[in-house]
């Protein structure tokens, strides 16, 4: 039986002496493991098409529940950002983390679009890395089922709480942070907290149109960071290779 899928290459893993096992990510079968026969050999026609970040089109030969690939074009390769090491590190981040927050033959189609729309504002869009990256970290977790609760302090309603507890996904005043000492919650200005609130709560259309300070944009890429990798208890090799070539901003200044 044949099918047609979009989708967009999360990893690319060796399999037998020329192929190669792909981790897809699809709009209508979540993810998706396909095979891509010869792969690993010259002039394959499959290179272009079924390298890491590729979004495409693919035509996949199912037998006995297992998919290989008979045809593939690519769609979008998101080339600029392919020759900047540092935006591909971080774009390999949010492959590694949609990988996790999808599942097999659970439709996802919000997830792949917030994936699609990360790419595509690190390779073509003049946005900071740190906004783009607390937008997939923040909405990835809201589509994945862990949403915070961003609606006043969660003991005692006090309106401008100033901690964000990680673990938990809710806010924390103060006083209530005096009474209890409970979990890991970070410190948060009211910055921070409008930019969450507006990532969770905006239209996908318009997930990069909110401005913030660099220092704001810096920390909230700290505890969307901590929040993501508290829900999924793990941490990215990606991220830190990531984080490994970023100048600590004490250097500059
Ligand atoms: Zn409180």
């Amino acid at each position: 039986m044949y099918l047609t899928i979009h989708g967009l290459v999360l990893r690319v893993t060796a399999y037998k002496d020329q192929d190669a096992l792909l981790t897809v990510l699809t709009p209508d079968h979540g993810k998706l493991t396909v095979k891509a026969r010869g792969l690993r050999r010259k002039n394959s026609p499959l290179v272009a098409p079924c390298q890491l970040l590729a979004y495409g089109e693919f035509t996949l030969f199912e037998y006995r529940g297992m998919y290989t690939i008979n045809e593939a074009h690519a769609l979008e390769l998101f080339t600029p950002l392919r020759k900047d090491l540092q935006k591909l590190s971080l774009g390999t981040y949010f492959a590694q983390a949609a990988e996790l927050l999808s599942q097999e033959d659970l439709p996802n189609p919000e997830l792949l679009s917030l994936v699609l729309n990360c790419l595509y504002a690190l390779s073509k869009l003049n946005v900071s890395e740190y906004l783009v990256k607390s937008v997939f970290e923040l909405r990835g977790a809201c589509l994945a089922g862990y949403a915070p609760d961003l609606d006043g302090c969660h003991m005692c309603g006090a309106p401008y709480p100033n901690r964000f507890d990680i673990s938990q996904g809710c806010l924390v005043c103060t006083e209530c942070q005096n009474r209890t000492s409970e979990g890991i919650r970070l410190p948060i200005s009211s910055g921070i907290l409008d930019a969450m609130q507006y990532i969770c709560n905006c239209d996908s259309k318009r997930l990069f149109s909110f401005t913030a300070g660099a220092d704001t944009l810096e920390k909230l890429s700290s505890v969307t960071e901590s929040y993501l990798s508290t829900k999924l208890e793990r941490g990215f090799s990606a991220l830190d290779f990531y984080k490994s070539l970023m100048i600590p901003s004490d250097y500059l200044s």
